[in-house]
């Protein structure tokens, strides 16, 4: 399958992974909004809202419990918003959540290596 958050799962394309477990991988988005934007995604190809399933869906909200604890900790975020895009907001076609930190104050934008070595 030519999905490209299925080849990062299977470690043909590399990634800033920051957890793993069985069921769901979380990573650095390539192209951040800010510091320490993640994505949380099942480990099984799951299109979208509507194919996902509610213990999938359990877990990755309690995944997202952790990185948001984990952000807090070593990234000090003020607030952080989940978004997960569907049907035509939805650029990858493998279905993602979004952690996005919000800063109180402004920010310089780190390059990835940084933000991966004080999340890992
Ligand atoms: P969407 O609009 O589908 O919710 O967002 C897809 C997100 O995936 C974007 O924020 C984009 O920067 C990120 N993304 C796309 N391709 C890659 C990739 O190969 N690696 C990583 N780490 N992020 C990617
Ligand atoms: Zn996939």
């Amino acid at each position: 399958m030519n999905c490209i958050f299925c080849k990062i799962i299977n470690k043909e394309i590399p990634s800033y992974t920051v957890y793993e477990d069985e069921k769901v991988l979380v990573f650095l988005d390539a192209n951040p909004d800010s510091n320490g934007h993640l994505l949380i995604i099942p480990k099984k190809h799951i299109l979208d809202l509507d194919s996902m399933d509610s213990e999938t869906f359990a877990h990755i909200i309690e995944v997202a419990k952790k990185m948001k604890k984990l952000l807090e900790e070593r990234l000090n975020i003020d607030g952080l918003t989940l978004i997960q895009n569907n049907g035509y907001v939805q650029e990858v076609k493998h279905f993602h959540l979004h952690l996005k930190p919000y800063y109180i104050k402004k920010q310089t934008k780190k390059d990835l290596d940084e933000i991966y070595k004080l999340l890992s």
